[in-house]
């Protein structure tokens, strides 16, 4: 401990009933613990007239007094034994506040939820409750009765498990009292999507254990032997979708539950679907519990109280159910562990990869990641041993993976063929047309924003220093968002001296009027922000298509994701590109991610897919390892080029996001923290810009950016700290400062 970091004062909360969180108050640090309280510790306190001793918390420590010294009590001692899950989640929001920069009380509020009285408004969902074979006799019976509400419900009943209430009564416009008769004989259910229940017991047969495959077995003993062993780590499962991880992932998580161990198992909200959270439901039974964004904060916190009470086992949820207060944590499950959900987007912007490998190693627990496109960071870690990697490489169930086509766009137009649909893609789309199989036509438009390329040669115009794509802004001028570089647009390719250089502009509204007129008389269904802005609009979108009421769903990325479509044999992709220029540096990792599954998305069912990427850029390796379905390939490529420019997770990365009012306090600002950053001249440091952000203003705030790099975390956040304090003389007001690690965006 360094003399001068000894802080005289702490400001601490006696007691986190939540709600009063934001009420601390000043206690002395007596000499002999200087240097040791800090945000996240735990103190013992004399509070009151009686000065009977409690606990406290830490929020803050400092050199100001609040009020006269001679009169502030003193801390009796610090508390160290973690035997409450309260302490470790003290201690995790420390580190929060350490490691991702935010105030204390704001990472406290992170981590506990607030408990308010609000009820989030509830949905209902239509079960079918008796087998297919039941279900086929009565569809029967129905038609020969003409009870044509019953048969079209029960008949959607049949290829989805189940179905939004309002989707009954809008789509299939079948009225509640059909579902109510139906409901009292026992055909189905209805149920609320806050509380899955149990299914009845024709269901549950249908879900008995499954026998791991060889490949599952031996993941799920290899954990299991080093839990036996004592050995808590990371382990990174890397499977193909459809490998079984899920099922592995339950295996585990019921031995941990056999040993009066609790687990957490994170998945992306998108999906939660009922299908998932139904096999945990089926091996645990009312042991389970689930969050999700349309709880009330009262609901959370409800759901977190049983926890703690050790009334449920295992929680699932997204990213904030890593909190879950449960008194032995054993496990945490990261499926889809390459999300960028796990990324916070608000102060402090954790990450639940980092976050979760802290808390289970404080409650000496194991944290299993899985995905069948692991983040370039997670796998780097796996391949230098700091996680046990393990690989699933095929289909449980023995389907094929689907026939990649990559089709050169340059090639087309030199073809002559301008529409933005190869001729490849036509042909194909006319075949599944004809054989009245289901195709997905997924526009990426991530990055969408700006960037310019040439249509006969593929040339991106890219920062000279950063390797990024330039902006195209609407004065026309070119521009990096990393380093602020500029240079004036352009009319004619550099490299080939073609004309056709420009933006892409083409929008998912486009290519359903460019379909229907290619294709006359093909039924089209588009999901993208406009289609999904009302309530449902989203699962509507996927029960129609579902449904086979189209035989083209167009879409952005949120059709990549959750639902299996049997009925899909062709899955085209109309711009792998767009996302290869999102000007940050994962856009390649995020196209390789993007393009691998949406080729998942074809040949899901007894049919064999095939699937057409179209681009201009087929030498690229993010394109051509999606193509061979190559991740090891795409990951080696990919390092290589992190380490050439010091990105992630070849170095660190620290984002800082200025906001200012007045465009002036936002220059000077910047400056003002530039010039903290390269204080001391640490030649690991490396810093670019202050520039002015992708995003200039937004509420009236002006945005401007630094960058800075360093293979040592632990300087980043020294300057961190540094930055905050600083910033303590600036008005909050007008003023705002956010920290970003190894950032998941550009800004
Ligand atoms: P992933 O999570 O890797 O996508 P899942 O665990 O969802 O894979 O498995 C894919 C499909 O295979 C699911 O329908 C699942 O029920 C089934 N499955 C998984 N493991 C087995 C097994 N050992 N025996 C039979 N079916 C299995
Ligand atoms: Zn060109
Ligand atoms: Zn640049």
């Amino acid at each position: 401990m360094q003399t001068e970091d000894k802080k005289l004062y702490a400001d601490i909360v006696i007691d986190i009933a939540v709600e009063k969180l934001d009420k601390t108050f000043q206690y002395r640090i007596p000499p002999a613990i200087a240097g040791q309280v800090e945000p996240g510790s735990i103190v013992e306190v004399p509070f009151g007239r009686s000065n009977r001793i409690i606990r406290g918390y830490v929020m803050d420590v400092g050199n100001k007094a609040v009020f006269e010294p001679s009169k502030m009590k003193e801390i009796r001692c610090m508390v160290k034994d973690s035997s409450l899950v309260e302490e470790d989640l003290i201690q995790l929001a420390g580190w929060m506040k350490k490691n991702y920069g935010a105030a204390m009380i704001t990472a406290l509020k992170t981590v506990f939820p607030v408990k308010k009285q609000i009820r989030a408004k509830e949905r209902r969902f239509v079960v079918r409750q008796i087998t297919q074979e039941q279900a086929e006799e009565k569809l029967k019976f129905y038609e020969q009765k003409h009870q044509t509400a019953r048969y079209r419900l029960l008949n959607a009943l049949m290829s989805a498990e189940e179905i939004p209430c309002e989707f009954v009564t809008g789509k299939l416009n079948v009225s509640m009292s059909v579902v109510k008769a139906l409901e009292e004989q026992g055909i189905l259910a209805v149920r609320t999507d806050k509380v899955y229940r149990n299914p009845v017991d024709g269901r549950k047969a249908s879900g008995a254990e499954k026998v791991l495959s060889p490949s599952q077995q031996a993941v799920a003993d290899a954990v299991r032997r080093d839990y036996e062993a004592g050995i808590r780590r990371t382990y990174l499962i890397h499977g193909v979708t459809g490998s079984g991880k899920t099922e592995v992932y339950i295996e585990i998580v019921s031995d941990i539950v056999n040993r009066g161990r609790q687990a957490i198992v994170l998945i992306p909200e998108i999906a939660l679907t009922y299908q998932t959270v139904m096999r945990f439901y089926r091996r645990f039974g009312d042991r389970v519990s689930t969050l999700h964004s349309k709880l009330s904060a009262g609901e959370r916190y409800d759901q977190f109280e049983r926890a703690k009470r050790g009334e449920i086992d295992v929680m699932i949820g997204p990213r904030s159910a890593l909190f879950t207060p449960f008194p032995n944590l054993g496990l945490i499950v990261i499926d889809e562990e390459h999300e960028s959900s796990y990324k916070s987007e608000t102060m402090p912007k954790y990450h639940a990869r980092d976050v979760a490998a802290f808390r289970t190693r404080l409650a000496g627990a194991s944290l299993i990641l899985g995905s069948a496109t692991p983040s370039v960071e997670a796998y780097d870690r796996a391949v230098n041993g700091e996680y046990r990697l393990f690989e699933l490489k095929e289909r449980v169930t023995g389907g094929k993976l689907p026939v990649v086509y990559t089709i050169d766009l340059r090639e087309e137009l030199k073809k002559g063929n301008r529409s933005v649909f190869s001729d490849k893609l036509k042909e194909l789309i006319l075949d599944r047309i004809a054989k009245k199989e289901q195709i997905m036509l997924f526009l990426n438009r991530r990055g969408y924003a700006s960037f310019v390329s040439c249509r006969s040669c593929g040339h991106v115009m890219k920062c000279p220093h950063c390797d990024i794509a330039l902006s195209s802004h609407q004065n026309g001028r070119l521009v990096c968002h990393y380093c602020g570089h500029e240079e004036p647009g352009v009319k004619k390719c550099p490299k080939c001296g073609s004309a056709y250089i420009g933006g892409m502009r083409a929008g998912t509204q486009q290519i359903e009027q460019m379909l229907s007129r290619e294709f006359s008389g093909v039924r089209i269904l588009r999901m993208d922000a406009d289609t999904t802005k009302e309530k449902d609009g989203y699962e509507k979108v996927l029960y129609a298509f579902a449904n086979h009421e189209a035989d083209i769903l167009v879409g952005t990325q949120m059709i990549v994701k959750g639902h299996d479509f049997p009925n899909v044999t062709l899955v085209g992709i109309l711009a792998a590109d767009m996302s290869l220029y999102a000007n940050d540096y994962r856009a390649g990792e995020r196209t390789f991610q993007l393009l691998t599954q949406a080729a998942g998305r074809a040949g899901r069912g007894e049919k064999p897919g095939e699937v057409v990427i179209q681009t201009y850029n087929p030498e690229h390796y993010s394109i051509k390892a999606a193509q061979r379905q190559d991740y090891t390939g795409f990951y080696h490529e990919e390092i290589g080029y992190r380490k050439l420019l010091s990105y992630p997770p070849a170095s660190h990365m620290l984002a800082i996001l200025v906001e200012a009012r007045r465009e002036e306090d936002g220059f000077t600002v910047s400056e003002f923290l530039s010039g903290i950053i390269m204080a001391g001249h640490d030649d690991r440091i490396q810093m670019i810009g202050p520039a002015k952000a992708s995003v200039t203003k937004i509420n009236d705030f002006y945005r401007f950016m630094i960058y800075v790099k360093c293979a040592d975390y632990k300087a980043l956040t020294d300057r961190k700290d540094a930055m905050e304090e600083a910033l303590l003389a600036y008005d909050g007001k007008n003023i705002r400062v956010q920290f970003d690690f190894d950032p998941m965006n550009a800004y």
